[in-house]
């Protein structure tokens, strides 16, 4: 954001509003936490988190696009997952109910380890959490196997730095295909190379956790995405191996994939921009309820920093409810929330006017 924007996005918040400041030890203070309310902003102030922050001076460069190149190996393999989830449908009249219902328990667990772990947590820095509930997220986050955490959040980072150009991995001009699946089966563009290059990755390189799940990556994605779930349903309740694998397995995980890569596609292309009519990214309720709480990205995209996503806490958002329940248990903390206020001058200054307070 240029210097004069941020200066009239903080005056247009200072002289609606007051801050309600508190020092992070005040989650300590009241007993594990049980009573902190989210801290409401006026503007971005995590001070070691600014690459996440569209940056409107990059501008695609001019010439001839460079051609694809097609990445075999990833064409094939989603390929034949989403022919074996289309197979794993097939077979669900004719499985038992323990086995739908544990798909749909790994489903939610391992998207909140993609929402609540690898998105508001990593990429953003929406809150903290302590490490019992980070632990929680990077196993859930395995569970999801979307690349590890450092990947999704670099990749993330430039998503929304360089939002719709060509250093956006998943660059929403080029199509709804490419922003949905495409981008992982051709090489990245030269400037995602280039410019993901010069982000700041420092925090996630300096977590321990983060690094030990890149370390391990693919013995335990093999672990948590296919043996655990497969294995499960066969050993416990006597579950055939055929529909173990085909809908606990394959359909549960081509489901998260699929719930996910429309926050990048559908959450792009179809809804209103009550916050900034100015951007791509559109508040989308179909996609809330699939990817629990992420569709509402017009939103997301003008205050990155706000760990409901959503002007909203509990609507269409098993995210920020998971996200509130940890807080009760003194696992989250300094949750950052954006004023009423602040977003209700936003949506006056920049919104598409959809919005009924508007
Ligand atoms: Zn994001
Ligand atoms: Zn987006």
């Amino acid at each position: 954001m240029p210097a004069h924007l941020l200066q009239e996005e903080i005056s247009s918040s200072y002289t609606t509003t007051t801050t309600i400041t508190a020092p992070p030890s005040r989650v300590l203070q009241n007993g594990g936490g049980k009573l902190e309310k989210p801290l409401y902003l006026e503007e971005d102030i995590r001070p070691d988190m600014k690459d996440d922050i569209f940056d409107p001076t990059y501008q695609d460069e001019e010439g001839p696009r460079p051609k694809l190149e097609y990445v075999w190996r990833n064409i094939i393999l989603m390929f034949l997952l989403h022919l074996g989830a289309l197979y794993g449908i097939v077979l669900i009249p004719t499985c038992k109910l323990y086995t739908w219902l544990w798909g749909i328990f790994y489903y939610f667990i391992s998207a909140l380890g993609i929402t609540a772990g690898a998105h508001r947590l990593w990429s953003h820095r929406t809150y903290k959490a302590r490490l019992p509930l980070r632990l929680f997220l990077i196993i859930a986050n395995t569970m999801a196997f979307q690349n590890d955490v450092y990947e999704w959040a670099r990749d993330h980072r430039a998503h929304h730095k360089f939002s719709e150009t060509d250093a956006d991995p998943h660059n929403s001009r080029r199509g709804f295909f490419f922003s949905h699946v495409g981008w992982l089966l051709v090489r990245k563009h030269p400037a995602v190379m280039k410019k993901g290059g010069t982000l700041d990755l420092s925090d996630l390189k300096a977590e321990k956790l983060v690094m030990f799940q890149r370390r391990y990556y693919k013995p335990a994605v093999v672990f948590m995405c296919f043996i655990l779930p497969t294995w499960v349903p066969w050993y416990f309740w006597g579950e055939t191996f055929l529909h173990s694998t085909f809908v606990a397995t394959f359909l549960r995980y081509a489901a998260v994939l699929n719930a996910t890569w429309l926050v990048n596609s559908a959450a792009h292309l179809y809804g209103y921009r009550p916050y900034d009519k100015n951007i791509n990214p559109r508040e989308n309720i179909l996609v809330s309820l699939g990817a629990v709480g992420e569709g509402f990205h017009n939103y997301h995209h003008t205050f990155p920093y706000d760990y409901s996503a959503s002007e909203y806490r509990w609507h269409i958002n098993i995210t920020t409810f998971f996200i509130d329940c940890m807080a009760a248990l003194g696992l989250a903390y300094d949750r950052k929330k954006v004023s009423k206020a602040a977003v209700l001058a936003r949506i006056k200054r920049t919104g598409d006017e959809s919005s009924k307070s508007g």
